[in-house]
């Protein structure tokens, strides 16, 4: 990592971070649900494994198994989900260091089988079923079935850890009671073939905590793999309006330096074109207006859109690579070049402020 001095920086909470793994884990806990901590929105900082460690969730889980690696080179004893199917590629890597994979592909367990062999490891499989948001898993029930039998039945290595779903990914698929309900007839399907419970039954990530907090998730169901809820709680709140008790927003926060302040018109001057992304935006002429520019832009936080200043009376007019246009006219902050502003942020730009070099953090 490079030494960024001064700004832009990120301010990370870990305490608040941490009362809403704690919070989570007892909300889910309540419903037998046991919490899988995601870190891949934070680019596996190892500070927020810790936390989540500390708040009790039952395993670290990241779609990278880099940031897996990492956990179990820190030297955590807690066991690690690889949440992106795994790639070929990785295999080798996925049974040495991780104890429980999402699967999709019975290509791929053979392999993973293969690899197991080699070191004599054995590793947990849940395979996926896709209830309708189209991103990974299988689409019918019966071939996630025999898959599982094959593994059950066949496979020395390769455990048969459980089934999962995702939801509300690519297809923005709402989990409800009835597709919920569809993995918990297949995991009882599985469950009756194999006699034996099966240890997870993992019904999605934070947009299943509505049904947790409404109690009307189904039984069955023991496992979610939550990131967002516990390490910003905006889109239960600002999105699905659920409101869950004590958790908090206060986790991330960005501040940037003002590097002009000046009057200007706020629709360009001359003839229009292209933008620097090659995009013909649209401006609304509002007359000459106070427009600060910071120094922090896309390739920082990507979505200034998912930036929500502090300064209610400012508005983000628009970004580059590399700045940021604020609309101050209405503020009755009297800033001055040289001065910061502050911002909370949705999932996307928490995601890339986390893993920019040139971003410093603080804690
Ligand atoms: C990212 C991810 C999660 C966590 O999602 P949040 O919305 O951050 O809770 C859960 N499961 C899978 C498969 C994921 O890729």
């Amino acid at each position: 990592m490079k030494k960024v001095k001064g700004f832009p920086a990120l301010h990370i909470y870990k305490e608040n971070i941490y009362e809403n793994a704690k919070c989570v884990v007892e909300l889910c806990g309540k419903h037998g649900i046991g919490v899988s901590g995601v870190i891949k929105g934070v680019n596996g900082l190892q500070i927020v494994t810790e936390k989540f460690i500390q708040a009790g969730c039952t395993q670290i889980a990241s779609s990278r198994m880099e940031q897996l690696i990492d956990t179990k080179k820190h030297g955590y004893m807690i066991d690690t989900m690889l949440l992106r199917i795994p790639m070929k590629s990785e295999l080798n890597d996925l049974v040495k260091h991780v104890d429980v994979s999402l699967n999709s592909e019975s290509e791929t367990i053979e392999l993973i089988e293969k690899a197991c062999a080699k070191i004599g490891k054995s590793h947990k499989v849940i395979l996926m079923l896709d209830l309708g948001d189209l991103r990974e898993g299988f689409f019918h029930a019966e071939e996630l079935m025999d898959l599982a039998m094959h593994i059950e039945n066949d496979l020395e290595f390769v455990k048969l850890g459980g089934v999962g779903t995702n939801l509300g990914c690519y297809g923005s698929v709402k989990p409800t009671v009835e597709n919920l309900g569809a993995l918990c007839i297949v995991a009882k399907n599985i469950e009756d073939r194999i006699g034996r419970k099966l240890e997870y039954v993992s019904g999605g990530a934070t947009s299943t905590l509505p049904l947790v907090v409404s109690g009307e998730v189904p039984e069955g169901i023991n496992n979610l793999r939550i990131g967002e809820a516990i390490l910003l709680n905006m889109d239960m709140p600002e999105l699905w309006e659920v409101h869950i008790e004590g958790l908090n927003q206060d986790t991330f926060l960005l501040e940037a330096q003002i590097i002009e302040i000046k009057k200007k018109p706020s629709y360009p001057v001359g003839e229009l074109f292209i933008d620097a992304w090659g995009n013909k935006p649209t401006y609304e002429d509002r007359g000459v207006r106070t427009r600060a520019l910071l120094a922090i832009g896309k390739q920082d936080f990507v979505m200034h859109d998912k930036l929500i200043p502090l300064d209610g009376g400012v508005e983000i007019i628009g970004s580059s690579s590399d700045h940021l246009i604020i609309d101050i006219e209405n503020s009755s902050v009297g800033y001055k070049v040289g001065d910061t502003m502050k911002f909370k942020m949705f999932y996307g730009p928490m995601l890339h402020l986390c893993s920019s070099e040139w971003v410093r953090k603080t804690y």
